[in-house]
Formats: C-alpha cells, sequence, structure tokens
C-alpha cells in the first residue's frame, strides 16, 4: 500500500479510511454522477485528526481535496487519482446550543437542515437556508459562503457565522470559536476561510449565530407584467414590511412553465401567462398584526397596478407548494444536459441583460432551451442553459454568451457558488489584476506547498 496511505491509516480509526472501491462507488455529484478518483478517502472525526492529517500531507507534499455535502456547483470537490480527499462527513457533531446567547456550536460535517431543525426545537433559527439543505453541510456552506433564499433579511453565510476552527495546510489549528456579535481585537481571522472554498484551511468547527423564530410567515406568489413592475415592487413591499421581507425569488416565464408542466408535479398558484413570478415571504412576529399587514399589502400592490395576478398561501401546505415551485430545479435537466450559471449584477440592468444573453443564445443555438430564476433583491440571476450538447467547445461558447454582456456593467462571474474549476478561467472578469495577485500572496502565505483544494479558484503559479 501507497505508504501516505499506511501512515492515513494509524491517525485515524479502521472506518477512517476508503480506498480502492470503496472511493470508486461514490460519486462526485448528485446532478453528475461520476465516480470520484482518489488514492484514499480521510474520514477524520476529530480537529486533533485532521491537524495530523495536513501535516503529514504537508511534510510530503501530498494534494488534499475537501470534501463537504458534494453539493457544490462549480466543481470544487474535483480530485486527481493522486489527491488524498478529506471528507467531513463523520464530524456531524452537534456540540453545544446556547439559547440565551443565541448561538450553536458544530462540527463542519453537520448537514445544513439538522441545524435548522436543532435551532427550532430551541424556538430558535438558523436562517440560512438553500435547497440542497438536507445534503449540503455547514462546513461547505461557509466555505462556499453559500447565499440562498433568506439573504435580503438575514445575508449570506458569512453574516451568520460568529467563530470558526480552521486547521492551516501544515496542520497548525487556529481556534477562533468568538460567540460575540462584536469583537473588533485586531484582524477578524475567521474571514479567511469563509468563501475560500477550502484553499486556504479546512474547517473543523463553527459558531453560528441564532435569530429568534418567527411567529408567523406570510408567503405568497404573484405575476408581473414586465420587470419594471417587479422592481416597483420589491421597492413597495420592502418598504410596507418594515424589515420584515425575508424571501423575494423572481422566476421568468421559461423556469415557471417548466416546473409547472407535467412530469412536474407543482400545482400553478397563478396562471402561466405572464413574463415573471415573484414568491414573497415576511417572518414576523405579532401574529393578527403580521398577517393583517401582509394581506393588506399585497390588496394595496393589485389595485395600484405594482402586480398582474397574486395568491395568497392560505396554509402551510400552500406555503410548501409555493416554495417546492421554486426549489424545483432538479427540472433544470428537463432538455437534457443543461450548463449553470449564478452571476450577479445590479438590479436595473436586469431586465437588459436576461434579454442580451438570451438573444446571444437563440443566434447561435435556435433550439435551446434557458431557465432564470434568481434571488434578484441580492442582484442574484441563475441560467440553466441547454444547447443539446454538453461539449467543452460549446460550454466555453455559452459562457460567453453570459460573461460578455456582464462586463460593460460590470457583474460578478459568481454571486453564491463560488469559483472552484467550473469558472477557472474567468476569475480576472470579476476581479483586478492587483486583487487576483493579494489571493495568491495569501495562498502562498498560509498554504506554500499549494498542498489544499489545488487549481480551484486560480490556477497556481507556483
Ligand atoms: C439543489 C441545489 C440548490 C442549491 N441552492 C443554492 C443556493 O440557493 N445558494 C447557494 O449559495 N448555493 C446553492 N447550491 C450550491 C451548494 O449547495 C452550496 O455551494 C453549498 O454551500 C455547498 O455545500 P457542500 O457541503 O455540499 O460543499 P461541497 O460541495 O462538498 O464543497 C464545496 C467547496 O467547499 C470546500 N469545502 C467543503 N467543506 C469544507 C470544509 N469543512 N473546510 C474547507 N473547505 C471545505 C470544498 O473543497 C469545495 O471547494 C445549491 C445546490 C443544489 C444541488
Amino acid at each position: 500500500m501507497n505508504d501516505i496511505v499506511s501512515q492515513l491509516r494509524e491517525i485515524v480509526d479502521e472506518n477512517g479510511l476508503l480506498t480502492g472501491q470503496n472511493v470508486s462507488e461514490r460519486m462526485i455529484h448528485m446532478w453528475y454522477p461520476k465516480p470520484i478518483t482518489a488514492l484514499c478517502i480521510v474520514r477524520p472525526t476529530t480537529c486533533e485528526q485532521v491537524s495530523q492529517i495536513l501535516k503529514l500531507c504537508n511534510d510530503n507534499n501530498q494534494t488534499v481535496v475537501p470534501h463537504g455535502g458534494l453539493t457544490g456547483l462549480v466543481q470544487g470537490c474535483n480530485s486527481e487519482p493522486t489527491d488524498v480527499v478529506l471528507s467531513l462527513e463523520r464530524m456531524n457533531q452537534i456540540e453545544e446550543v446556547d439559547p440565551i446567547g443565541r448561538t450553536m456550536t458544530v462540527q463542519a460535517g453537520v448537514p445544513l437542515q439538522l441545524i435548522q431543525e436543532t435551532a427550532e426545537l430551541s424556538d430558535l433559527m438558523f436562517p440560512l437556508d438553500l435547497g440542497a439543505r438536507g445534503s449540503c453541510q455547514i462546513g461547505g456552506n461557509v466555505s462556499t459562503n453559500a447565499g440562498g433564499n433568506r439573504v435580503i433579511r438575514f445575508g449570506m453565510a458569512r453574516e451568520n457565522v460568529l467563530g470558526i476552527e480552521a486547521v492551516l495546510a501544515d496542520g497548525t489549528v487556529m481556534s477562533s470559536l468568538n460567540v460575540m456579535i462584536k469583537n473588533n481585537s485586531g484582524y477578524d481571522l475567521k474571514q479567511l476561510f469563509i468563501g475560500t472554498e477550502g484553499t486556504l484551511g479546512v474547517i473543523t468547527r463553527i459558531v453560528l449565530r441564532l435569530r429568534e423564530i418567527p411567529q408567523i410567515q406570510p408567503t405568497a406568489f404573484a405575476a408581473f407584467d414586465n420587470f419594471q413592475q417587479v422592481t416597483k415592487f420589491l421597492r413597495f413591499v420592502d418598504q410596507r414590511l418594515g424589515g420584515e421581507l425575508s424571501a423575494f425569488e423572481v422566476m421568468w416565464h421559461d423556469y415557471y412553465e417548466v416546473v409547472t408542466t407535467a412530469p412536474a408535479d407543482n400545482i400553478r398558484p397563478v396562471p402561466a401567462d405572464y413574463p415573471l413570478y415573484v414568491l414573497i415571504e415576511s417572518m414576523g412576529a405579532g401574529a393578527n398584526h403580521s398577517e393583517n399587514k401582509f394581506n393588506d399589502i399585497l390588496g394595496e400592490a393589485l389595485e395600484k397596478g405594482l402586480v398582474a395576478d397574486a395568491a395568497v398561501a392560505q396554509s402551510e401546505s400552500d406555503r410548501m407548494a409555493m416554495w417546492k415551485i421554486r426549489d424545483s430545479v432538479e427540472h433544470f435537466f428537463r432538455h437534457g444536459h443543461a450548463f449553470l450559471y449564478d452571476v450577479s449584477l445590479a438590479i436595473r440592468y436586469m431586465d437588459d441583460y436576461v434579454s442580451e444573453v438570451k438573444r446571444r443564445l437563440l443566434d447561435k443555438w435556435p433550439d435551446s432551451h434557458c431557465q432564470t430564476l434568481g434571488h434578484i433583491a441580492d442582484g442574484n440571476i441563475h441560467f440553466a442553459i441547454a444547447v443539446g450538447d454538453d461539449s467543452s467547445e460549446s460550454h466555453k461558447a455559452v459562457n460567453e454568451c453570459v460573461y460578455e454582456p456582464l462586463q460593460p456593467i460590470k457583474g460578478a462571474i459568481s454571486a453564491e457558488h463560488g469559483i472552484g474549476t467550473e469558472k477557472l478561467d474567468y476569475l480576472n472578469l470579476s476581479r483586478t489584476k492587483e486583487e487576483v495577485q493579494i489571493m495568491r500572496l495569501l495562498k502562498n502565505s498560509l498554504d506554500p506547498n499549494n498542498i489544499l483544494n489545488p487549481e480551484k479558484i486560480f490556477v497556481s503559479n507556483r
């Protein structure tokens, strides 16, 4: 057996190391079922084991790819046959819930949904939420600075993390398990590991900020005649709800129609006759006050012509059905392989930008399909684009259709998914030369042997 593999086996217990078929029978992603290729998968249970693993690998110039729940959408977990995969799946303990300080301390491998459910047992809420909640891990969410459905109210993963314990490439443990909202004692080092996709360290423990659970969550589905109406309605509803708006999820007709047509089993809350749809959710405390307020606001919006049509959820099952429409992203693949995008740009440019992307696609592939939706209040649009094949030539050509029109309006190639390997060639479209140089400086300082998730975010310059 490879020497490094046998040394890794000594660090973890007998279930802690997978090789051969036990590696290749695992898939790299639920949507891209290709077998994992790696020297081995090491599965520690403690931070001390992670530290020993990384020290050993660093001393031997052995590359390491961290794995969370494998739901990332930019191929940030891709590995070579010579890489060691470090999976956090057995570091899945919720260590403490502090209902007074409203914090939860967890190991990095805990699934997001379990964190949400555990917070609820203390009448609290962990507001980060995304469609992959059942499979993704909090360590992966933090490493990608995940966004999701409630960013407009509670911010991205970064805003919901108070402290982090991470292990550097050489095995040094950086314990910064702060539990306070305020702590300006020098550099805020946890930020080094948030959104850096496992390139600067392996996150092992996290202190999360919890919020009060909402007493009510009124939810509605609205239809619009044009994008201008949507932006006017966003400002109107945000003003009227006075800070209670918690989701504003926009779906273009191309997405809404697919996810409400068989074989999808979603029921349309409003007819599919409109170009745009929005799922609106508010999280409030005083039950009658907020529920009435929500209904009144929507009624007023209809009267003012800010909304073309609307349906308010009358029950929890209505609410869940509306969210299911927004979360039915598995139908991205209705027309065969789809290339997925996650761009951000100023809201004022969105309408023209989306039209321009679709025009370019149809010019090149008249039979292409483009499904569009987004967390537009956060400036974030997702496209799922099917052009009839999944070749790298087509991928590159579709990238051009999506990224080129972003340049003049200073948009970003990634709003919330990160760069991984998928967007490696395009980082310079969203970041200046100096910004990338500083990223490299940090990488070279913290991981001089370039062992941690190599060739992710940017190509190494060693
Ligand atoms: C149906 C669906 C819906 C989604 N919706 C959203 C959404 O709304 N918003 C959004 O932001 N994303 C969304 N995503 C993308 C994905 O779920 C997120 O990127 C998520 O945060 C990834 O978590 P994970 O545990 O699966 O990480 P993985 O995919 O396992 O890893 C992601 C990256 O983080 C690194 N990493 C993982 N764990 C650690 C660790 N402990 N320490 C250091 N590095 C680590 C990996 O090396 C990799 O680079 C969605 C994905 C799917 C499939």
